[in-house]
């Protein structure tokens, strides 16, 4: 059995995460527990997370951005990356490593400043692109292996939540951005 690469320590971890300024999430499996469900007319449905959308708007409410990369394409993404301000949504893009660069250029962000969470194989390369490179807890074996940090949490429960709050700690930001959201004016601006 091949030994597996190190995982980061703590402080290491803590300087990956500090250096983050946009968050990027891969749709089925990250912000979803990866099911899709089939309707008679043939329409997709998935199920996305309220605290994972608490997350995203956190991480916006401290000034990080948040972007989407999916290799699917559909409107029920493109509605739900709306409703949490996400700012870009890259949809149908089953080359996510060129999919990633194009977020960069978009974006004008450097990769050491994007956290990727994935979930699957296809995220290997994006995640070895990134300078912090997350995944849910029941991502496949092979991201595991390669990410420097693993959510407890799994995909669409909590996962995407629980990178956002690595980041708001590292920078020490999370507290505020707790106390923040209690004010009733931010709590109005947001739908979850
Ligand atoms: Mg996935």
């Amino acid at each position: 059995m091949t030994e597996l690469p190190p995982k980061p320590n703590r402080d290491e971890l803590t300087e990956r995460a500090s250096r983050v300024r946009v968050l990027v999430f891969d749709v089925d499996g990250v912000l979803t527990d990866g099911g899709l469900y089939y309707g008679d007319g043939g329409e997709v449905m998935k199920r996305f997370d309220v605290k994972d959308g608490h997350g995203l708007v956190m991480a916006r409410h401290a000034g990080l951005r948040t972007a989407i990369l999916t290799a699917r394409s559909s409107s029920i993404v493109e509605t739900r990356g709306r409703e949490l301000g996400v700012s870009l949504i890259l949809q149908g893009r089953k080359d996510k490593t060129a999919g990633f660069r194009e977020l960069l250029t978009q974006l004008s962000v450097a990769p050491e400043e994007c956290a990727y969470m994935g979930d699957d194989v296809n995220d290997l390369g994006p995640l070895g692109l990134a300078g912090l490179s997350a995944c849910p807890a029941d991502a496949a074996p092979e991201v595991r292996q390669e990410v420097h940090y693993i959510a407890r949490n799994r995909g669409g429960h909590g996962a995407a939540r629980e990178l956002v709050e690595l980041c708001l700690r590292a920078t020490g930001q999370w507290e505020a951005t707790v106390q923040h959201m209690k004010a009733p004016e931010a709590l109005q601006a947001v739908k979850l």
